[in-house]
């Protein structure tokens, strides 16, 4: 998968986050509280050694999936109500304020500590990247059983695909295939 696109920073990070399952091959990153408190800590957004327990797994995943609902949207995709309460939950929960920092940059900040302030910190960097005019670059893959998270780098952000060569060609296939029965059929 080295050939899929990503992109830096905050757009980067809600990248890495949506991208911790493939959905069309697996595998699945997050499969215990253990793996989503490494892959927490290792992006320095909890403390090591921070307890994560099933249920902040599976608010972890739920944040994840209407986090991709969200990037549907950028290629005209409907966003669900579902996926915006959720997305209103984790910040609500983690307390997210806006914080001026010695930058003399304003930047939201979760006052809650732990996992859910982790969290929290998923949910500030999703408000910082749709502030930039990256964020629309960020898309689901056009295929339905992909819908991996990639950043569209062409000059009229025009790519359906994480990659021409699996789910471009893939998808090219099944509608051959498709219109091919509908033609014999007649
Ligand atoms: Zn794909």
């Amino acid at each position: 998968m080295s050939d899929r696109d990503t992109a830096t920073g905050v757009l980067g990070l809600v990248q890495a986050f949506v991208n911790t399952v493939d959905l069309q091959d697996g595998p699945e990153e997050l499969t215990d509280p253990n793996t989503l408190q490494a892959w927490l800590v290792a992006r320095r957004l909890l403390e090591p050694g921070a307890p994560v327990g099933d249920t902040d797994l599976k608010h972890a995943i739920a944040l994840r999936e209407a986090i991709r609902g969200l990037i549907a949207a950028n290629a005209g995709g409907r966003v669900y109500p579902v996926d915006l309460a959720t997305l209103n939950e984790a910040a609500t929960r983690s307390h997210l304020r806006p914080r001026f920092g010695t930058d003399g940059k304003a930047r939201l900040e979760p006052d809650a500590t732990g996992v859910v302030g982790a969290l929290g910190r998923i949910v500030a960097a999703v408000y910082a990247a749709m502030a930039t005019p990256d964020w629309r670059r960020l898309k689901l893959c056009g295929s339905s059983t992909c819908r991996w998270a990639f950043y569209d780098r062409s000059k009229n952000r025009s790519s359906r695909w994480c990659t021409m060569a699996s789910c471009g060609n893939r998808e090219k296939a099944r509608r051959f295939r498709t219109t091919h029965k509908h033609a014999s059929a007649v």
